[in-house]
């Protein structure tokens, strides 16, 4: 594993659970003062999906994909967003409840909720700890 690779590979473990992009992991190594360019951190992290030691989640057409470190062999417990509307974070949280929720929609009303594009709203640990 090259250097980069690697450091790019523990800023993901670092970040876990929050909704890191590509431009993000670009800044958070030019504020380090080593740089890496986006080509090159796409290209490594396409090889973490295909090694699947990293998770790439699309929320829409709008925002950008967003990677976490998640190197399980099981079925991919899948994670939400979660905006936190004090601060304005994107986080990331995992509940098998909203699965079935999911089921209980779409038993009872046909409709099917695509979570993984859905945003959940509220107030995260931080911001409802203060004050
Ligand atoms: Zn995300
Ligand atoms: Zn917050």
């Amino acid at each position: 594993m090259t250097k980069q690779k690697s450091a790019i590979l523990n800023y993901l473990i670092s970040t876990r659970g929050q909704h890191i992009t590509v431009q993000q992991i670009a800044e958070h190594f030019a504020a380090q003062g080593t740089p890496i360019g986006v080509a090159t951190i796409y290209r490594h992290l396409d090889a973490f999906v295909q090694e699947r030691r990293v998770k790439k989640y699309v929320l829409d057409g709008n925002a950008s994909a967003c990677f976490q470190y998640d190197p399980t062999d099981a079925p991919p417990e899948r994670c939400f967003h979660f905006r936190c509307q004090a601060c304005g974070k994107l986080l990331h949280f995992q509940n098998p409840v909203l699965t079935r929720f999911s089921e209980a929609v779409k038993a009872t009303d046909d409709l099917e909720i695509d979570l993984e594009q859905t945003v959940f709203y509220g107030t995260c640990k931080n911001c409802s700890h203060q004050g």
